[in-house]
């Protein structure tokens, strides 16, 4: 190596490729790590479905109950069926702050509409009238299979959980598109966004009448059968389907892509891959941590993390209110406002990385490489900054140190050029408390699209440094 290069090596900033720097015993524990990550987006498809799972794994891992107060370490709680908080408490008073991965478990996706069930009155075929969440592309949710995923809950309090589409021989549904042959003035002509608009997000549900007397004309006979088939299935009335949460996803697996198998391709990784990642982290604790290590899963985030069971309810400040009576200090406001201004805090959620097919969108210098590691993001938002939690410089020198000396592979990151769009995050919400917070998470290829691509290396190095951040910060 000559002087120059020396010095270059010295005194700029490279993001370094994990394949290329990690060595083959680690690429090794990257595929091992993905494969419990795919187990995890294959049962987990909704955020109900992850506190269901979330709710039977943290038992067989040793945590308890924080209402029972009963001197546990390790503690959950779970909310509404769409939130969770897990901590293991540290060696430090909880009182001195905590560190805190908070990401988020909803995904764009298509609901039904509260009242869903129609018969076209010309083609006789029973639909599903939707309604999307989120920020989704409309068109690309068009003639794809989809797997029917939610809960009926009964004016009696029953809840009946239901997943169509998902097993091999289960039905899938099809919001089908329209032919290209046909397409000139109904899609051609218009632009992108405008093509397929939400009233044409229609589910074909069935296709047989209700059998009649021979020359007898039943009235809307395929929604009948419809609804007699389910009654039959599910006990259920469409009166259920008024207080029904059921959404539509892409049916299948997490699966393996590219010709190296080096990354994944699936439906929910924004941002499952964050909640996977912290959750592992928060498990491979082999000690108490000098820090309260917490992990944070809220719902909500693609509409602005509204709601009770989003990041903007009270929900997370009741829990380390509740960790601080665990570990036997006052709970009063007073210290729980301290408490949270001491804390620091990863807002754990994905970036976008720079896709070959846009290049464009992106200023390289400043954006996600796919593989070169776990982002650390200093601000989001859109225009000017606006609507982002711009991180202090503090603290995002410290996130820095702290993964370069673990040797965790990180790279800086913004979500594309300046003025070319935006999104945000929740790491505003959080920062509201006081605390230190900064954005770090993979970056994506095609992010909110029904597969979306991560890189095994990316999703590793965000376990690390999530572990790193609870041992270390
Ligand atoms: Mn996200
Ligand atoms: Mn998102």
């Amino acid at each position: 190596m000559n002087n120059s290069d020396k010095i270059r090596k010295k005194l700029t900033y490279q993001r370094k490729n994990f394949w290329h720097v990690q060595p083959d015993d680690v690429h090794q524990q990257a595929f091992a790590f993905a494969d419990g990550y795919k187990k995890f987006l294959n049962d987990c498809k909704t955020e109900r479905e992850t506190i269901y799972y979330l709710a039977e794994l943290a038992k067989k891992e040793g945590f308890k109950n924080i209402d029972a107060q009963d001197g546990a370490r390790k503690l959950y709680s779970f909310f509404r069926n769409k939130n969770a908080a897990f901590a293991r408490l540290g060696k430090n008073p909880v009182s001195e702050g905590v560190n805190l991965i908070v990401s988020h478990i909803d995904a764009p996706r298509i609901d039904l509409k509260q009242n869903p069930l129609a018969e076209d009155g010309e083609t006789k075929l029973g639909i599903l009238k939707t309604h999307y969440y989120g920020g989704i592309k409309k068109y690309q949710w068009m003639s794809t299979p989809l797997a029917l995923h939610g809960v009926f809950v009964t004016r009696k309090g029953k809840t009946v959980r239901i997943t169509i589409g998902e097993d091999k021989n289960d039905p899938v549904f099809i919001m089908p598109d329209l032919l290209p042959h046909l397409a000139k003035n109904e899609q051609y002509s218009k632009k992108l966004g405008d093509a397929v608009t939400a009233g044409q997000m229609n589910v074909i549900f069935n296709s047989i009448p209700f059998p009649g007397d021979d020359d007898q004309e039943i009235k809307e006979a395929v929604k009948l059968n419809a609804l007699n088939l389910l009654n039959k299935k599910y006990g259920i009335t469409e009166t259920d389907f008024l207080s029904a949460e059921l959404e539509l996803v892409p049916a299948g697996l997490a699966r393996d892509a590219g010709f190296d198998g080096s990354m994944i391709a699936a439906y929910g990784q924004d941002d499952r891959v964050c909640a996977y990642t912290s959750w592992q982290a928060l498990l491979s604790l082999t000690q108490d941590p000098e820090r309260t290590a917490v992990v944070y899963l809220a719902d909500k985030e693609e509409i602005g993390s509204e709601s009770n069971t989003g990041a903007k309810s009270v929900f997370i400040l009741d829990f380390i209110a509740d960790l601080l009576a665990a570990n036997g200090e006052s709970s009063d406001s007073v210290t729980l406002r301290k408490t949270l201004i001491r804390s620091q805090i990863l807002s754990a959620d994905v970036n976008a990385a720079i896709n070959p097919n846009y290049p464009g969108v992106h200023e390289k210098d400043n954006a996600v490489h796919l593989g070169y590691g776990v982002s650390v993001t200093k601000y989001t938002g859109q225009g000017g900054k606006s609507g982002s939690n711009d991180a202090n410089a503090e603290f995002n020198a410290k996130v820095i140190d702290i993964f370069e000396t673990a040797g965790v592979n990180w790279q800086t990151g913004t979500l594309g050029k300046v003025d070319e769009g935006g999104g945000g995050t929740i790491a505003k919400f959080m920062a509201q408390y006081g605390a230190e917070v900064i954005d770090c998470g993979p970056g994506l290829l095609g992010m909110h699209a029904m597969y979306e691509l991560s890189s095994k290396a990316d999703v590793y190095s965000t376990y690390k440094a999530y572990h790193t951040f609870f041992e270390k910060a």
